[in-house]
């Protein structure tokens, strides 16, 4: 039912990429001279260009082949099933460009989710058709069948969802995805935090299967943009042709390297964000402003509060920021609060009680 070949563009299946000086010689020794750098170095930077190894004078490698070699460890899979990019935005963009035919093809999404996919479907002149959650947040087969057509290339499935903190049913993804000519994309940017496994257990079952994760949120390199797409070789292929050369520069390959030695510490912080996330979710359940905290699989919560927006501008005031929902189809009145540290979430908890003294008063 899933053929590649004729789902990717035309246009893109015969493109011939961008060839960089670094993939005509790929050694690591040498004179350097087909690149174009400063082989002086870096001016200002001491010791030549070089600061933890990483010399900012020379192109980073396009292929991020170390990292990859070392994510496909921890993720104990082959690297040719993995693309890299400038976070997951750069993933969810280059799906688009890929397989979807502007004013002619469309994605689906299931509000309420994340904005990007329907930014960038709008970008790229691409439709998007809308299958909305039910009132439980779960997929909506029917509206979600009935959205799709022959144009229809892209799913985005949300899981966890952004921003109603919930997993979304497995068995549903993948009923759909094997009638579905199409690519299924899984967004699990929140997967670390979830009690249930990442759908890269089935990556090798599911042909037309796209798992996207990122570095921004459990592993907190969110400045240094690193987003993960997982799926079979061919669509990795097709990512990796249309990207910029050197999307993932080399302060990020470097710092990501870093990070990736210790995996046990991010595993340690992930436990403590999910602690805080139930005693955050506890103590807001007991705040008479609040009318509900919806169960999270995520680092944030979905909170219904009386006055949202009074709530929201007060907290504002407060210098504590947090995300307002309220006027998000399925979110009416809810705020989206990121799990913090004990004492920033003993903040926002006492400006809480403080806004709802003054409101009793
Ligand atoms: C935060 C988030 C991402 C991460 O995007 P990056 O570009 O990797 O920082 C992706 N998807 C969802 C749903 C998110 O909430």
């Amino acid at each position: 039912m899933f053929d590649i070949n004729t789902l990717v563009l035309p246009h893109i299946l015969t493109l011939k990429p961008y060839s960089s000086a670094r993939d005509e010689y790929a050694g690591d020794t040498g004179i350097f001279l087909d690149a174009n750098e400063n082989a002086y170095g870096t001016p200002g930077v001491a010791t030549p260009g070089v600061v933890a190894s990483v010399a900012f004078h020379r192109y980073p490698d396009p292929h991020q082949q170390q990292l990859k070699q070392r994510i496909a460890e921890i993720k104990q899979m082959a690297p040719d099933h993995i693309f890299l990019g400038n976070g997951s935005d750069e993933a969810i963009d280059l799906l688009i460009r890929a397989f979807c035919a502007p004013h002619t093809d469309n994605i689906i999404t299931l509000p309420p989710t994340y904005g990007m996919y329907e930014v960038a479907a709008s970008i790229n002149q691409v439709g998007v058709h809308t299958a909305t959650l039910m009132q439980d947040f779960q997929i909506a087969e029917d509206q979600l069948m009935q959205a799709v057509d022959a144009q229809s290339k892209l799913v985005f499935f949300c899981s966890p969802n952004n921003p109603t903190g919930n997993i979304l049913s497995r068995d549903t993804i993948l009923r759909f995805a094997r009638q579905f000519s199409g690519l299924v994309v899984v967004d699990e940017a929140y997967i670390d935090f979830a009690g249930v496994p990442s759908l890269l257990e089935v990556l090798s079952d599911v042909p037309n299967l796209v798992v996207l994760q990122t570095f921004s949120k459990a592993w907190g390199m969110a400045a240094l943009r690193l987003g993960m797409a997982f799926a079979s070789p061919p669509v990795i292929q097709i990512l990796n042709k249309i990207k910029p050369p050197y999307n993932v520069n080399a302060l990020t390959q470097q710092k990501a390297m870093e990070v990736l030695a210790h995996p046990n510490q991010k595993e340690k912080i992930v436990q403590e964000i999910i602690a805080q996330r139930e005693k955050l979710a506890e103590a807001l359940s007991e705040l008479p402003l609040v009318e509900k905290v919806y169960p999270s699989d995520a680092n944030f919560l979905l909170v219904r509060v009386r006055d949202a927006y009074q709530v929201f501008n007060t907290l504002i005031r407060e210098k504590v920021i947090v995300r307002d929902r309220s006027s998000v189809l399925l979110c009416e009145g809810c705020l989206r609060i990121t799990v913090g540290t004990p004492e920033e979430n003993q903040t926002l908890l006492e400006k809480l009680k403080a806004f709802q003294g003054a409101f009793s008063a």
